[in-house]
């Protein structure tokens, strides 16, 4: 092993939005191009994101995932996205491996859901990294995506880059079509910011003591928990770079990290 094996790859928790970012241009798509040019190049991508959340625990180990277009009434457009990337049979056992024990199976159905292929179309566009996912046990407690965070560490000195893909606020019953945020979207994006930098990871994992700014922000968890898996899979002295932010339609965040 040589010293660049033995370097840890970083983490990103990736602030997805709508899936119209697969093709449009806006201040978000630039900024995840941006940081994937600083990124070392990754062996394969490991995605936790908000739209593989099942009853169970899955890891995606189809050697050609198929892309699904998990969303609906957008333009013909977006349906037309490709995104013709490998799986990568050999990390999805390991991960399966390392989370012997949690009751975890290989799963060859599922593919890539938007979470994924929405944001790695734009930030690998050549399609050339393999990349799989893990799903997200939906009956679990926060700690317990935290917990499965650590475990899947040892990834990233393989050269495995984790991605958590879905959004810090995320209320789709209070979306408006305007950009101003409602203050306690605004203020709970904020107030997790800051516990994130203090790492403060113990009062991310019982967000539900964070009174109704958080509660209206995760009204389900599905897209908050994968910033848990990131931030599980940290160690706390890495550096903190936040590399986008923003409300859109005043109730979801975009802000995403950088760790490491
Ligand atoms: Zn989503």
């Amino acid at each position: 092993m040589n010293a660049t094996d033995k370097k840890e790859m970083p983490l990103l928790f990736i602030g997805h939005g709508s899936p119209m970012n697969a093709i449009e241009k806006n201040e978000f798509t630039g900024a995840w191009e941006n940081i994937a040019r600083e990124l070392p190049s990754p062996k394969a991508i490991l995605c936790v994101s908000a739209h593989w959340y099942i009853d169970n625990l899955a890891v995606g180990a189809s050697s050609d995932p198929k892309i699904i277009y998990d969303f609906y009434g957008f333009p013909d457009e977006l349906y037309k996205v490709k995104y013709p990337v490998q799986g990568s049979p050999e990390f999805a056992e390991k991960t399966a491996r390392l989370l012997s024990g949690e009751n975890s199976r290989l799963d060859y159905e599922f593919g890539l859901d938007h979470g994924t292929w929405s944001v790695l179309c734009r930030m690998f566009p050549d399609a050339n990294i393999p990349t799989y996912q893990l799903s997200i046990n939906g009956n679990m407690p926060p700690e317990y995506h935290f917990e499965l965070g650590n475990k899947i560490r040892e990834l990233r000195s393989n050269g495995v880059l984790i991605i958590g893909s879905g959004n810090i606020v995320h209320n789709l019953r209070m979306m408006k079509f305007e950009e101003d945020a409602y203050d306690w979207a605004a203020e709970f994006d904020y107030r997790a910011m800051k516990l994130i930098e203090a790492r403060r990871f113990e009062d991310l994992i019982y967000y539900n003591h964070l009174g109704k700014d958080a509660s209206l922000s995760i009204p389900t968890p599905d897209h908050y928990y994968p910033l848990l898996y990131i931030l599980g899979a940290a160690s706390k002295e890495e550096e903190i770079k936040f590399f986008a932010e923003g409300i859109t339609l005043g109730s979801i965040s975009m802000r995403s990290l950088l760790i490491g």
